[in-house]
C-alpha cells in the first residue's frame, strides 16, 4: 500500500521540504508540536520500525545522521528530541517509518518518564 509519505516522496501531494538525499526524505510536519517539528523519512516504504530487518541497518544509521544534519541546518543542534512511535498503541498514525525531530523549545527536565 502506498502511503502518504510516499506520496510526498513522490511530489504527488505538497509538503515543505527541508532536506533530501537519495535514501530519505525530511520535511514539515503539518501539526507541529514545537516550533522546529520535521519528519525524517526513509524512501523506502517501511511500515514500522519493527518491520526493519537487519539488511535496513544502514538506512537506519543513515536516517540518525541525516537528523543530525537537518538539526544543523535548521539551527537547533544544541538541542533536540528524537522520537518514532511504533505501532498503533504508541500513537503511530502513518503506517511508514518516520523519524519526528522536535526543536526550538525547551522539553521538560527530570528523565524521558515525565515528559510522556
Ligand atoms: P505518527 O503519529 O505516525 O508518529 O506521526 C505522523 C505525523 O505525520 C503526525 O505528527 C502528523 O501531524 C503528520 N502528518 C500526517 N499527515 C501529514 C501530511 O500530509 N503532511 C505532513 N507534512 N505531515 C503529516
Amino acid at each position: 500500500m502506498t502511503s502518504i509519505f510516499s506520496k510526498i516522496i513522490k511530489r504527488e501531494i505538497p509538503a515543505d521540504i527541508v532536506y533530501e538525499d537519495d535514501l530519505c526524505l525530511a520535511f514539515r510536519d503539518i501539526h507541529p508540536q514545537a516550533p522546529t517539528h520535521i519528519l525524517v523519512v526513509p524512501k523506502k516504504e517501511i511500515p514500522r520500525l519493527s518491520d526493519a530487518a537487519e539488511a535496513d541497518q544502514a538506512l537506519l544509521g543513515h536516517l540518525l545522521l541525516a537528523t543530525n544534519k537537518i538539526a544543523r541546518q535548521l539551527g537547533v543542534d544544541d538541542a533536540f528530541r528524537v522520537v518514532i512511535s511504533n505501532g498503533a498503541n504508541a500513537g503511530q498514525t502513518v503506517f511508514h517509518l518516520h523519524l519526528h525531530l522536535l526543536g526550538g523549545r525547551r522539553f521538560r527536565e527530570g528523565g524521558l518518564a515525565r515528559s510522556l
